[in-house]
């Protein structure tokens, strides 16, 4: 006769936190199949990691914040790579990282023919950038010699971030996608359907569910629990009301540069010449990641566009992307010559009141519920940190790899 496994672990969310959060508690060393029972709940109907964690940059840095999810997660990146081949699962490597300030050139629309719609002849494009400017030494500007992709002509300035090895990227998707395959091997399950809500016993105060619909229907399920963890990003609170979490949309695009750039990642400024009926300069702050196998990710800021119903409704404006492709093309020959291949948006999760993630039991709430959310622009440095974390909560009653006593939910909640 088969017995109730002792732990059953319901994970809502199959984001960056859920996943990871799945794979340490797959791997801790008390876990059985047998004993300990892992659920992933995901409410979008195209799978795992469609929110924030497959659209992000991928950034994975030790002088990122908050100090002590960071001090676990920067080795456990490391460690994690080296177990499962990172470098050619998830696309880990150290790369550069700095601070570029300088203008931008204005971008030749009719660059293919050079003749206008009105029969009006513009250039090329070939000297963009030149004009006016006085001759520049990339060691005038502190370019460094293989950051080659950027035009060392329109830069005022670069500032190195951090020394080598300090900084790191993943390809956000495949590092999430990765980490929900390798739980699945050891017997995790993954479910689609939207959480409505945590069942606590009332007399005990203890979890003892998740209701949750089925995509494409209204029938609600329940899939008991002895232990919850909301790991929803910027829909956590619609799980649990009251939880400080709000979302910031932000959009990114990815491009196939037209030749192989070096690894880098640039936090720009650049000052953009008028365009369209603008007679004043703007400026633009996107954020530029070269990815192994030829792709660029660029990011812009991010807006106040309200949290849909689900990932699979978020909305992507076409006139943001464009602006974002056009301030990248503005700075570098590369990305104007390449080809757009991604034009997408996400919702970054931030905690209301500043500071955060929230990391931890909810005890005033309810025994073994967890909150693992509110990661700001630092959830894909600090999943695996966080996910020791809540791995050692649950299956050990105490997180040890770190003091996390800062990210409290008492004191969110
Ligand atoms: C433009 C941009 C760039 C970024 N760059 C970086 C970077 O370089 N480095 C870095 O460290 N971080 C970066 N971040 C931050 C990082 O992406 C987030 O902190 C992280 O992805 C949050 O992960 P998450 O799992 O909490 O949330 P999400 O990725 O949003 O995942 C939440 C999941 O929960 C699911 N869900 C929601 N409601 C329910 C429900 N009711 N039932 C079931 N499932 C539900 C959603 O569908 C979703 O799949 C960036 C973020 C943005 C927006």
């Amino acid at each position: 006769m088969s017995t109730a496994p002792e732990r059953n672990i319901v994970i809502i969310g199959a984001g960056i936190i859920g996943c990871t959060t799945a794979y340490y508690l797959s791997h801790h060393p008390s876990y059985s199949a047998s004993t300990t029972k892992i659920t992933v709940l995901e409410a979008s109907v195209r799978g795992a990691a469609q929110g924030a964690s497959g659209k992000a940059g991928g950034l994975v840095a030790k002088w990122a914040y908050p100090k002590e999810l960071v001090s676990v997660s920067f080795p456990e990146h490391v460690r994690l790579a080296e177990q499962h081949n990172g470098v050619d699962r998830w696309g880990w490597r150290l790369v550069g990282c700095g601070t570029w300030e300088g203008r931008g050139e204005a971008i030749d629309h009719d660059a293919e023919t050079g003749v206008g719609a009105d029969g009006t002849r513009k250039s090329l494009g070939k000297t963009l950038g030149l004009e006016g400017s006085r001759e520049r030494k990339r060691s005038d500007v502190g370019l460094p010699d293989d950051l080659d992709w950027v035009n060392e002509q329109l830069t005022n300035s670069y500032s190195s971030m951090a020394p080598a090895g300090e900084t790191a990227q993943v390809h956000p998707y495949l590092f999430t996608t990765s980490m929900l395959e390798l739980a699945k091997e050891q017997g995790v399950e993954f479910v689609s359907g939207k959480a409505s809500a945590v069942e606590v016993d009332k007399s005990t105060r203890i979890v003892s569910g998740v209701k949750f619909t089925e995509p494409g229907t209204s029938n609600v399920q329940l899939i008991p629990a002895t232990h919850v963890v909301i790991a929803a990003g910027a829909w956590s609170p619609k799980i649990l009301p009251g939880l400080p979490i709000e979302g910031t949309r932000a959009h990114s695009i990815t491009i196939k540069p037209s030749e192989k750039i070096s690894p880098y990642v640039l936090f720009t400024e650049i000052t953009l010449p008028p365009s369209g009926s603008s007679k004043h300069v703007q400026q633009a702050n996107p954020e530029i990641y070269a990815r192994p196998d030829n792709e660029v990710y660029c990011c812009g800021p991010g807006d106040n566009s309200a949290v849909p119903e689900t990932v699979d409704d978020v909305l992507v404006d076409p006139k943001a992307c464009e602006s974002l492709r056009e301030s990248v093309s503005s700075i570098s020959k590369q990305l104007r010559e390449g080809a757009v291949d991604r034009r997408q948006a996400c919702f970054l999760p931030v905690v209301s009141s500043g500071g955060g993630p929230i990391v931890g039991e909810a005890r005033n709430v309810a025994k073994g519920l967890v909150i693992a959310t509110g990661h700001t622009c630092w959830g894909i440095c600090n999943a695996p940190g966080t996910a020791k974390a809540i791995s050692e909560l649950i299956m050990g009653g105490n997180i040890t790899c770190a003091d996390l006593r800062k990210l409290d939910p008492a004191r969110f909640l």
